[in-house]
């Protein structure tokens, strides 16, 4: 019997979300300049086939793993000091770098695929604001 995502095309991804709670501020930038507060939700996604004898894409207490790793460096932590010199932006040093939604979900992508193979990463800021980091060229499941 054939079925498989490899014999279809199909993949599949899989999510897994975090919460944790961070204080930060982004200097410069009106409303946000002093410290405050968000909820944070973070969603995890690999995509990619099944494994044929698995039948699983990742095994979601890998990507589990992966976030205990890095959950004590960010919960209950003032994001521009836990992350400083931590983040990644091209165009500034990386200790000037502001941990805005968008840097943090680069930041934690790049962790997760020390682990797993996460094809994505999407960081919600309270309710309604999210960033996706995603690896180029794949397609973010919705
Ligand atoms: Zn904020």
């Amino acid at each position: 019997m054939t079925g498989f995502a490899g014999h279809t095309g199909i993949e599949v991804t899989v999510t897994k979300r975090f919460k944790f709670s961070a204080a930060h501020h982004l200097p410069g930038v009106e409303n946000c300049e002093r410290v405050h507060g968000h909820t944070f939700y973070v969603e995890v996604g690999v995509t990619g086939e099944p494994d044929p004898v698995s039948g699983m894409v990742v095994d979601f207490e890998d990507i589990r793993s992966a976030w205990q790793h890095v959950e004590p460096l960010l919960d209950h932590q003032d994001l521009n000091e836990a992350l400083g010199g931590r983040l990644w932006w091209e165009t500034r040093e990386s200790a000037d770098a502001p941990p805005t939604t968008e840097l943090v979900a680069v930041y934690l992508l790049r962790h997760f695929r020390a682990f797993v193979p996460a094809t994505h990463v999407r960081l919600w800021e309270g309710d309604n604001n999210s960033a996706i980091a995603k690896v180029a060229g794949r397609e973010l499941a919705v």
